[in-house]
């Protein structure tokens, strides 16, 4: 299951830019979406770059 450690999240929106069908901005911060398929290729590619590492499955 991936989840976004929303206090180490600096909002950079990256993973909601590279990853929309997972990840969705909301008050500043990441968050996963409900439906989302969360096996999605692009869930790695989230967490390679996310800058602080608060994206884990
Ligand atoms: S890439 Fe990381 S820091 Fe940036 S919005 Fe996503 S979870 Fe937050």
């Amino acid at each position: 299951m991936v989840k976004v450690n929303k206090s180490k999240c600096i909002g950079c929106g990256q993973c909601a830019s590279i990853c929309s069908t997972v990840f969705e901005m909301k008050d500043g911060k990441a968050q996963v979406k409900k439906e989302a398929k969360t096996n999605e290729k692009c869930v790695d590619e989230a967490i390679d770059l996310c800058p602080v590492d608060a994206i884990s499955k």
